[in-house]
């Protein structure tokens, strides 16, 4: 069977770290086994859902790099619900209920204060057909349970937690269906991963629980379930679950100047105990994950790592996947030349000013004021060749004796009015004969 993901998000917001390393997670457990990843747009909160948001998510994912390769969403599918809802009702698997939250409360709270675990007490199982109708006709709408199976045992080998093991008695029975017919996530999330031939079903942890009850759900449907792996939650870099990280989305991190290549390779490995390589592309990651590298510990999220990867990742993109961002002129021996000072691609453009000129005039001592007009003449009577930078040092090193510092920096300022930046071999060739000569004759 042909390795099939999803990643399901709720659009009730846009998506966050945590969401998009799921999401990644899962295109990368699809890729590495050449199989589909899709998107399933948990939609069934018609109240909360809005159509923003799924734009939103669709555009952040396009972003990544993470296309999908096939999506549906949840309100497009209560047909689908409804069926699949008639085959267990005719089962006996769900069943009606009338309890308000309230009483609910009040229950839970009773078995609490006996010291025994506040699961429901199935008191609706014993209404008849005529209590039913009296609900019916005092205008009391049920809401529907699942009906776990007490005797069947409830177990799978978590691909990230090991062998998992629940006794359905001392669980729930879960409310699958609200009384005015709409759908909680539980029951139609089971149904579409059957429908859409989920094989693996990666989410975090705190989907644990609801995986007990779906396993039963899958089973009562009469499918085999997914095999399912569960991640430890994402934390700050102070290793709480931090609001930032609940908020921090892809606009962001763009306006921050993050790249989508720094996103994939810091994400893909958080939680695992891979390194960090900003060399490896999605492609390449994928090819090297795998779920037994991951760790139970929570996955510590720091902001300053994703800014030091971005600046690795920024210092390896290739011109092409960069010309449209760059200041009109700036072409690819620019662009190598001045990436290794780069943190963020928007900085480029700062450096190719230095590049065009004008550059400040720096006010220097009267001894490298004549170096500096020495050096005019010199680069004068030179050949101006891909090599000058190293002709022009040279040729200065042995008419002045100077060398290291008090050779090179007299030089980058007059040429640059900067003490530091790219490479003057490669910066030199691209300032140009006339405009260095006159930065060079200005700061003499
Ligand atoms: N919509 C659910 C969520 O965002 C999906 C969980 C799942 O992956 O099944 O939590």
């Amino acid at each position: 069977m042909t390795v099939t993901t999803r990643f399901a998000p709720s659009p009730t917001g846009h998506l966050h770290v945590g969401n998009i390393r799921t999401a990644l997670h899962n295109w990368l457990l699809a890729k590495q086994a050449g199989g589909r990843f899709m998107l399933r747009i948990d939609d069934t909160d018609a109240e909360r859902s809005r159509e923003e948001y799924v734009d939103g998510i669709r555009a952040d994912l396009a972003w990544l790099g993470l296309v999908p390769d096939g999506e549906e969403r949840q309100s497009a599918r209560f047909a689908l619900y409804e069926a699949q809802f008639e085959r267990l009702r005719a089962a006996g698997r769900v069943y009606r209920c009338y309890e308000t939250a309230q009483e609910l409360d009040l229950k839970r709270k009773v078995l609490l204060g006996r010291g025994l675990p506040p699961i429901y007490d199935r008191a609706a199982l014993k209404l008849t057909e005529d209590d039913h109708a009296a609900k019916a006709a005092a205008g009391e709408a049920p809401h529907w349970r699942f009906l776990l199976d007490h005797d069947e045992p409830i177990a799978w080998d978590d691909g990230i937690r090991g062998a998992q093991a629940f006794e359905a008695r001392m669980m729930s029975d879960p409310v699958v269906r609200r009384a005015d017919g709409s759908w909680l996530y539980m029951l139609p999330s089971a149904i579409d991963d059957i429908d859409m031939g989920i094989t693996d079903v990666l989410r975090g942890e705190d989907h644990v629980s609801n995986t007990a009850a779906q396993v039963q759900m899958f089973t009562a449907l009469g499918a085999t379930p997914p095999r399912f792996a569960h991640e430890a939650l994402l934390t700050g870099s102070e290793g709480k679950l931090s609001k930032r990280l609940g908020s921090l989305g892809v606009a962001q991190l763009r306006e921050n100047g993050i790249e989508p290549e720094a996103v994939i390779a810091l994400l893909a490995r958080l939680g695992t105990s891979d390194p960090v390589d900003p060399a490896l592309d999605a492609k390449a990651l994928a090819a090297s994950f795998t779920l037994r590298h991951f760790g139970r510990a929570p996955a510590r999220f720091d902001e300053a790592e994703l800014h030091r990867v971005n600046a690795a990742v920024v210092h390896r993109l290739p011109f092409a996947r960069v010309a449209h961002l760059l200041p009109d002129g700036m072409g690819e021996a620019a662009w190598e030349a001045i990436r290794p000072n780069l943190e963020h691609i928007g900085e480029a453009a700062e450096w190719w000013q230095v590049v065009t000129g004008p550059v400040a005039v720096p006010t220097l001592e009267d001894e490298d004021r004549a170096f500096l007009a020495t050096a005019a003449e010199t680069l004068a009577g030179l050949e101006w060749s891909g090599e000058v930078w190293r002709a022009l040092t040279g040729a200065l090193k042995e008419a002045t004796g100077r060398k290291g510092k008090a050779l090179f920096l007299p030089l980058r300022l007059a040429l640059t009015g900067r003490e530091h930046g790219p490479d003057m071999a490669a910066l030199l060739p691209l300032i140009g004969r006339d405009a260095a000569l006159e930065r060079l004759r200005a700061a003499s």
